[in-house]
């Protein structure tokens, strides 16, 4: 979307509204997750990080209405207990959702209408494939919901597969999502393919380390105690599903972009320097965990995320919401 000059009439302005999304930028880039990699830049005003977004920044600037970030994220719990406390959000959620929140009011201090950010939950759009069952993407979604309006987080809100294909079936509207949204497998394949033998192409790239990202996850998620299978039964099922969870994310993507074109994409997962997403910690520190595959453990003076076996191995005690649900660990303090 390009911002039009006679959108933006008095003279100086326009300098003011690239000033004003130039500081945005910089908030949020403060926060955002970086690729190691040799042409990582290191600082928040990298002018070939902002200008993805410059146009996105300055229309709604210009318009004076709330810069709209999209992030899909949430998805649900991990199957598996050595990582996680259960199927529902907990704490490690509650403050990550907290963190996004207070980045749009921080936005909002330096620009009145301030930001929102759509939490576009791709659960739904992968539980078959990560082995999630139905009811407890549903129960993961509802209770983000709830948290988001008990906790007043007015900057969030959430958009799912449920919200688009209302009248089909889960099954139903994955397959509405692919044919309409996916791309082809050995494409994607070759992509991976070409993407693990350095390829310049940073979207090759980008598909070579989704699908070691995702791969990795996967094998993880199927290691849970009193697992029989063979590791490499395990690994070679789960390349073949991150193909399919990768298919199935890019039609996601492609659809949130479609029903969003003004809003900046946000993700999880670390970026390069120029990228058309801006990665974003979740915690408001750099970890590599997130909080659907984690456990929220305060140490003293902060929460950190650590798999749930981790933390087994600690002195520490289990703490209970106020609905007697497990919620998060706290480190015994030992003298
Ligand atoms: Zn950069």
């Amino acid at each position: 979307m390009k911002i039009l000059d006679e959108e933006i009439s008095a003279p100086g302005q326009h300098v003011e509204v690239s000033e004003q999304a130039e500081r945005i930028l910089i908030k949020v880039m403060q926060y955002r997750r970086m690729m190691e990699s040799e042409d990582r830049c290191d600082t928040a005003n990298c002018t070939n990080c902002h200008a993805p977004h410059l146009d996105k920044v300055r229309t709604a600037i210009a318009q004076q209405e709330k810069i709209k970030f999209v992030l899909p994220a949430f998805p649900g719990k991990s199957p598996n207990p050595a990582k996680v406390l259960g199927f529902l959000p907990d704490m490690a959620e509650k403050k990550a959702l907290s963190f996004l929140n207070n980045l749009c009011m921080q936005i909002q201090e330096i620009y009145e209408p301030g930001a929102e950010v759509i939490i576009c939950s791709d659960g739904r759009v992968f539980s078959d494939v990560v082995g999630i069952p139905e009811n407890y993407i549903t129960a993961y979604q509802l209770e983000i919901d709830h948290i988001i309006r008990t906790m007043n987080l007015t900057a969030l809100s959430t958009f799912n597969l449920d919200n688009i294909f209302i009248d089909a079936n889960f099954d139903e509207a994955r397959i509405e999502l692919l044919e309409n949204y996916g791309q082809d497998l050995e494409h994607l394949k070759s992509k991976v393919k070409k993407g693990g033998n350095d390829s310049s192409n940073p979207e090759d790239r980008e598909a070579h380390r989704m699908y070691c990202g995702l791969t990795k996850f996967l094998v993880e998620d199927l290691l849970f105690p009193g697992q029989t299978r063979s590791k490499s039964s395990i690994q070679k099922e789960c390349k073949t599903k991150a193909y399919q969870a990768i298919i199935r994310s890019n039609a996601w993507t492609d659809l949130i972009a479609e029903k969003f074109p003004e809003a900046i994409r946000l993700s999880i997962h670390p970026q390069i320097c120029g990228s058309k997403k801006i990665g974003i910690q979740l915690l408001g520190t750099e970890t590599w965990m997130t909080p659907w595959h984690g456990v929220a453990v305060y140490t003293g003076n902060e929460f950190v995320l650590m798999k749930h076996k981790e933390v087994q191995k600690l002195p520490a005690k289990l703490v209970q919401d106020e609905n007697g649900r497990p919620s998060h660990y706290e480190l015994i303090q030992q003298n």
